[in-house]
């Protein structure tokens, strides 16, 4: 039985003074909950802050993105080794906005994955289509090339240790919610995907899904057999909603 993982990408939102205030509210509101593990995900700038205040709650703290390299000279760029100092254990990678936004390709985003497991992260791979390509039919194409590329090389041990976002880009921010029927479609696809390069790993892999999940509708998608988690943007940003997810989990 895989325990479910709630994870909240604050993405660029959060100066200290809403750092402290959001995160004294999910520690009052979920922070003894068992049955879930809940990981959120503030900027970089926040960590410290956020790493302090949740000290002595069962909230684990992540990155949203990471250096592929250990150190040196990468302007702006954060390491592994500096995310762990600061708390956290796990690293949102690929998502699609880096992937938009950074022209992220999925072999980085291996390189970056493969950095963090050496390092004791555990990285949360993103992959997701858009609405032209589920539109044209092309989504396990898509999602598929998306995982050859982001997994490659990896052996049994390491594979074992990632969790996977399935993020349709069409639902990310948009309020358009895939239905529990369109995703545990999708996330069966994953699992297959996963079954062929590892067995044993593929049965104990999470699998999140994300996009414009709120308290509304996790409860149907977390029902699924093969939905794990969520990964939650907006909805993480509001405590009331975000501890309902939670709860639903
Ligand atoms: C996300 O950014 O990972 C995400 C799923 O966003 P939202 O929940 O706002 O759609």
């Amino acid at each position: 039985m895989r325990r479910k993982i709630i994870a909240g990408n604050w993405k660029m939102n959060g100066t200290l003074a809403e750092t402290e205030a959001l995160i004294r509210a999910l520690v009052a509101g979920a922070s003894n909950n068992d049955r879930a593990q809940v990981v959120i995900c503030p900027p970089f700038t926040a960590l410290e802050t956020a790493s302090r205040l949740l000290a002595s709650s069962h909230i684990a703290l992540g990155g949203q993105d990471m250096s592929p390299h250990e150190k040196g000279a990468y302007t702006g760029d954060i390491s592994a080794a500096m995310l762990l100092t600061v708390g956290a254990t796990y690293v949102i990678l690929g998502h699609s906005e880096r992937r938009q936004y950074h022209a992220e390709s999925d072999q980085l985003i291996n390189a970056k994955a493969g950095q963090a497991l050496a390092a004791g992260l555990t990285p949360i791979i993103c992959v997701g289509e858009t609405l032209d390509e589920r539109e044209g039919g092309r989504t396990e194409t898509v999602v598929g090339k998306q995982l050859d590329g982001t997994l490659a090389g990896f052996a049994a041990d390491n594979l074992k240790k990632i969790i996977i976002a399935y993020e349709p880009v069409w639902a990310i921010g948009t309020g358009r919610t895939a239905t529990p029927e369109m995703a545990e479609a999708v996330h069966c696809f994953v699992r297959g995907k996963l079954v062929a390069l590892d067995r044993t790993a593929a049965e104990t892999v999470p699998l999140l899904y994300g996009g414009s999940v709120n308290a509304k509708n996790a409860a149907g998608l977390l029902s699924q057999p093969n939905i794990d988690g969520a990964l939650v943007g907006g909805a993480s940003l509001k405590a009331d909603e975000f501890i309902a997810i939670i709860k639903a989990a």
